[in-house]
């Protein structure tokens, strides 16, 4: 019918087709306005009620308090990591990170690169990032701690979060496991997740920001590069992605339709299961890259014996419609997202073709 494959890419990602074809049905004429959502004024009344209705619908999936401030940002997640240390470090404090590969490898440097000082407070680059830490040393005076909750290259996602004592802030870039299980998020004093790998298209980005985090807010800071403005401005200062604020409000629903963050996180783990039992079947023929412990339930990594058998399985794994399995270009490997938007048949007949193939292609 709709002809789609089965896209197993790592970002922007699949989307759930439901929402698709809202988005289309009300492309030419939003709900009788006579124009399209990316045709309307940011300011007008209609766009109002969509942009409260979005915030409403994260407010509701993550079961957010009054105690948060919600902000969709440009940028992306990368200017996060600049903005949270340009805004929460003053000069006497220092910027705690755990470095869990190359996402949280850049937070940290981005710290450093803007004069802040940086802790390194835990680190598995002497394995390679292949898990995640479970302890961690935090400086003197530290202004916060940002961990980095699913490692999107190397396939490793906490599956607790760090304890941090009192009044030591916890910062989280969750891009690309946001909304995928329930969490406590009154844990975190900021959530930040770019939206092209769980919650809509590229362009816009989720901030979340418990509110008595706002008089530690560093003052004097460029316009666009303070929180304080985008607060201020209910992120209304200069235009947001207005489109892609509308599309994030029509995933939050499509999750709540499921059944809310329980439902799907109980799919997300038999999804990946079926492609990390197959893993693990495979005598070796599929090698996982990751502590068991910590593999992550949105990105699987994996190996085969060579990397002309690699070539060759992502090649014939893309001509029966399965896309998207590349490794990251800087770890090589294949690679399989499997986000909530993907439906579960995709990893069950993945699983069906990774045994077929071993089968065709000893090692
Ligand atoms: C993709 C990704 C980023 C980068 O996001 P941009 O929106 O492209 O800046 C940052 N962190 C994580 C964990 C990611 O997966």
């Amino acid at each position: 019918m709709e002809n789609r494959i089965h896209n197993f890419s790592a970002g922007p990602a699949v989307l759930p087709v439901e929402v698709l074809k809202e988005i289309q049905q009300d492309l030419l004429n939003y709900k009788g306005k006579g124009m399209s959502v990316m045709e309307m004024s940011h300011r007008s009344k209609d766009y109002q009620a969509i942009f409260e209705d979005t915030k409403n619908a994260v407010k509701r999936v993550f079961s957010l308090g009054d105690n948060f401030e919600v902000l969709f940002l440009g940028g992306g997640a990368s200017t996060q990591f600049l903005m949270t240390a340009l805004n929460f470090c003053p000069e006497n404090k220092v910027a705690n990170y755990i470095n869990t590969g190359t996402w949280a490898t850049k937070a940290y440097q981005e710290a450093e690169k803007i004069g802040k000082k940086a802790h390194l407070a835990a680190t598995s680059e002497d394995e390679n990032f292949s898990y995640i830490p479970k302890q961690f040393n935090l400086s003197d005076n530290p202004a916060f701690l940002h961990i980095t909750s699913n490692n999107t290259i190397y396939g490793t996602q906490f599956k607790q979060f760090p304890d941090v004592p009192e009044g030591v802030p916890l910062f989280c870039d969750m891009s690309s496991d946001i909304v995928s299980k329930p969490i406590d998020v009154n844990k975190f004093a900021l959530i930040y997740a770019g939206a092209q790998k769980n919650i809509g298209p590229a362009g816009a980005t989720l901030v979340l920001i418990r509110k008595d985090m706002v008089e530690k807010l560093e003052k004097g800071l460029a316009t666009m590069m303070s929180y304080s403005t985008h607060i201020k401005k209910d992120s209304m200062h200069n235009t947001p992605p207005t489109f892609i604020v509308y599309i994030i409000g029509l995933v939050m629903k499509w999750i709540e339709s499921k059944g809310g963050l329980e439902s799907i996180a109980k799919l997300n783990e038999e999804k990946a299961a079926y492609i990390y039992d197959c893993i693990d079947e495979s005598n070796g023929y599929y090698k996982g890259t990751v502590a068991k412990e910590d593999r992550s339930l949105m990105n699987i990594t994996f190996r085969l014996p060579s990397e002309e058998l690699e070539a060759q399985f992502i090649k014939e794994a893309a001509g029966k419609g399965f896309s998207g399995l590349k490794g990251h270009r800087s770890v090589g490997g294949c690679r399989a997202s499997t986000y909530n938007a993907l439906p579960i048949e995709a990893t069950k007949e993945l699983s069906e073709f990774m045994k077929e193939f071993k089968k065709n292609n000893p090692a």
